[in-house]
C-alpha cells in the first residue's frame, strides 16, 4: 500500500514517514501544496494523508483539485488538522476529505484511521444519509422528513449530522459539546439539551415516530426504533 504524506512542517513531516515506513507502507513525503498534488497526480497512491496549513496552496486547495482530477478523484483523502472545528470538518467533507484528525494524534490512532479508510476503498463519507424517513444531504446541508424540507440554523444541522453518522450510538453531552461547539468537557453542557430540544421541535415533534431519545444520565441517540 502507498501513501502519500503531504506535510510542511520538518520535524512532523519525517515523523510520519518513519513511522508509517515501520507500520508497512509505501511513503512518499511531499512537502507543499503544490508538490503534493503535482506527487498525488503523477503516482497511484493508496491513500494520501494531507496537512491543511501548507505554503504555496492549502490542503482545501490540495483536495479540491484532487477531486476534479480523474486518477485522484476516488483516493481516499485524511485530513489533519491543527484544531478540532466543526466549520473545517464540514468544509473538508464538502470539498471530498474521508477522515480527519486533529493535532496533536496518538501515531496508532492515525494508523487505524488509514487502516480502516483502506479497507473501506474508493466510496467516500458518505453524503447522504437515511434514518427511518429523515434524509440528510450532507453537501447541500439540506434536510426533509417524509420528503418535507426542514430548516435548520448550521448548529442545528451540525448536531444533526453528528448524531446522524453515528446513528445508533449513544453520544454524552461532553462529546456532543466538544464536537459541535468546541467546548471542552467542564462547560456549561446545557447548551447540548436547549440545543436538543430545538432540533427534536423541528425534526420529532410533528411526527408520531420520534428518532431522537434521551438516555437519562448518559446522553441522546439517533435511532429509528420499532
Ligand atoms: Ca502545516
Amino acid at each position: 500500500m502507498r501513501i502519500l504524506v503531504v506535510e510542511d512542517e520538518p520535524k512532523a513531516g519525517d515523523y510520519l514517514r518513519k513511522g508509517l515506513t515501520e507500520s508497512g507502507f509505501v511513503v512518499d513525503l511531499a512537502r507543499t501544496g503544490p508538490d503534493g498534488l503535482q506527487c498525488a497526480i503523477a503516482d497511484a497512491y493508496d491513500l494520501i494523508v494531507l496537512d491543511v496549513m501548507l505554503p504555496g496552496m492549502d490542503g482545501w486547495q490540495v483536495v479540491q483539485e484532487l477531486r476534479k482530477t480523474q486518477q485522484t478523484q476516488q483516493t481516499p483523502v485524511l485530513f489533519l488538522t491543527a484544531r478540532d472545528d466543526v466549520q473545517d470538518r464540514i468544509k473538508g467533507l464538502e470539498l471530498g476529505a474521508d477522515d480527519y484528525l486533529v493535532k496533536p494524534f496518538a501515531f496508532a490512532e492515525l494508523v487505524a484511521r488509514i487502516r480502516t479508510l483502506l479497507r473501506r476503498g474508493p466510496i467516500r463519507e458518505s453524503e447522504r444519509l437515511e434514518i427511518a424517513d429523515l434524509e440528510i444531504d450532507v453537501l447541500k446541508r439540506r434536510v426533509t422528513r417524509g420528503g418535507v424540507r426542514i430548516d435548520l440554523t448550521p448548529k442545528e444541522f451540525a448536531l444533526l449530522h453528528l448524531l446522524a453518522k453515528r446513528q445508533g450510538e449513544v453520544l454524552s453531552r461532553s462529546l456532543i459539546a466538544s464536537q459541535v461547539w468546541d467546548m471542552n468537557f467542564d462547560s456549561d453542557t446545557n447548551v447540548v439539551d436547549v440545543a436538543v430540544r430545538r432540533l427534536r421541535a423541528k425534526v420529532d415533534d410533528a411526527y408520531s415516530r420520534k428518532l431522537i431519545h434521551t438516555l437519562r444520565g448518559m446522553g441522546y441517540v439517533l435511532e429509528a426504533r420499532e
